[in-house]
């Protein structure tokens, strides 16, 4: 088996078509959304450019070719996922944050239920917006939690020709929609009963836009990824048919563990497109300033010795998160646990790296010209989402470890 290996040529040129369409349109993104004053109102301003990632083909590029998309590997998004991060977090993350809404159909859909939801999505057209609505106002890391926990508390309630679905979610990404009626297809998690005596189970369901009946409660004000919608909804009296069901009922918290593997693989890789734009933003800086001294700042030994230490955490992070990527695509025994690093180590070393550029650069990084400290709080939502390292990943990376049959060497390459 080929555990490690080269970029293909396709992903080479998906490569290059990312970087020009990240230096081309994302990089518009920024200077279009400053001067607006609420999350919608950045959030509606990006749908050009959503409009364009769509028309580019690059959300078709993200969903796996058994499905009629162009997605070949985790690889591939990771490719995506490093070019587009490093110019812009805000339409990256709908368009991820679409394809983690997908991917329980991926996971569990049959044949029919992929072929009559999937196709909006193939189309090259419009801003079709997807979400996986898994986060509750309660709090979601102890989904899993045996009773009395709440765990969830959203309901999906057998009705006499299918389901009804009763609930409140927060910071589902996009699931507002652009017009605050749902998005065009939602993936709800929810609670049924399996039998009149068991306690009710976690199951998944699939909620097209014309099924929601939604109520939008907030739109959160966030201090990063502020042109990226994280509202908090609730659904009422949602009715869909016996066949909108994923899998089989109580199915949902293995496709919610399966759901969100690939999405901690990739975490890390956002890190990295982050931690890039900031390292090669200070490198600039300490070259072209003296900040009055006699030389660059780039020559004293501290900064550059700051920038080394920089360079070698994104090299870091970057062999490690790719990793993780070519162990999913690969089946790997350790490619759950080569995900949670990729999360957890990715996720907090930008928080520090980017922190430490801000040190280098000094009084100025404190501007909001500049750009360091949008990156820093953008990085800030990588621990916390996705599963939060504390409450989520680091619970799972334990429960890894007190498995009987763990062995440390799995994560090696075969
Ligand atoms: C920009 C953004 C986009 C998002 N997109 C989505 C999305 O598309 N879909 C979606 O469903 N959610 C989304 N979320 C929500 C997010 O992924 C989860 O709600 C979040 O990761 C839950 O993590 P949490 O650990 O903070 O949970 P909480 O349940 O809120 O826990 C809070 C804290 O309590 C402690 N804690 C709780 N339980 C435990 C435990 N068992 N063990 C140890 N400590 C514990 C921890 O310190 C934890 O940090 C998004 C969030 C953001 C910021």
């Amino acid at each position: 088996m080929v555990v490690l290996k080269n970029l293909s040529s396709q992903q080479l040129e998906l490569r290059n078509r990312s970087r020009q369409f990240a230096n081309d349109v994302l990089s518009q993104v920024n200077p279009a959304i400053k001067s607006l004053h609420t999350s919608r109102e950045r959030f509606l301003a990006t749908a050009p450019f959503y409009e364009s990632l769509v028309k580019e083909g690059f959300l078709f590029n993200m969903i796996p070719q058994p499905f009629g998309g162009g997605a070949t590997s985790c690889l591939d998004m990771a490719v995506m996922a490093e070019e587009f991060y490093a110019v812009d977090s805000n339409v990256s993350l709908t368009a991820f944050a679409s394809i983690l809404g997908l991917s329980p159909i991926f996971i569990a859909g049959n044949p029919q239920q992929a072929e009559k939801h999937l196709s909006i999505f193939l189309k090259k057209e419009g801003k079709p917006i997807a979400a996986f609505a898994s986060s509750e106002p309660g709090g979601s890391a102890n989904v899993n939690a045996p009773r009395p926990a709440v765990g969830l508390s959203t309901r999906i309630d057998a009705a006499k020709d299918g389901w009804v679905l009763n609930g409140s979610k927060q910071w589902v990404s996009s699931s507002c929609g652009w017009d605050n009626k749902g998005a065009d297809l939602l993936c709800v998690s929810g609670r049924s009963e399996l039998s009149e005596t068991d306690d009710p189970e976690v199951s998944i369901v699939i909620l097209p836009k014309e099924n929601i009946n939604i109520e939008v409660e907030d739109i959160f004000e966030t201090v990063g990824h502020t042109a990226h919608i994280t509202p908090r909804i609730s659904l009422h009296d949602c009715h869909i048919p016996k066949d909108y069901l994923l899998g089989s009922l109580g199915q949902g918290k293995q496709i919610i563990e399966q759901a969100f593997t690939a999405t901690a693989a990739l975490v890390g890789v956002f890190a990295v497109g982050l931690m890039r734009a900031a390292f090669d933003f200070t490198l600039n800086y300490a070259k072209s300033e003296n900040k009055g001294g006699l030389h660059r700042i780039l020559d004293y030994q501290a900064v550059g010795y700051a920038l080394s230490d920089a360079k070698m955490q994104i090299e870091a992070v970057r062999g490690l998160a790719y990793r993780a990527c070519i162990a999913q695509d690969n089946n790997e025994k350790g490619a759950h646990e080569l995900a949670l690093c990729s999360k957890v180590y990715g996720s907090e070393t930008a928080v520090k790296m980017i922190t430490d550029l801000m040190r280098v650069v000094g009084v100025d990084s404190y501007n909001k010209d500049l750009p360091l400290s949008r990156y820093l709080m953008d990085a800030l939502a990588l621990p916390l989402f996705d599963g939060g390292n504390m409450g989520v990943r680091r619970n799972q990376y334990h429960q890894i470890l007190m498995s009987d049959s763990y062995n440390s060497l799995d994560t090696l390459l075969e």
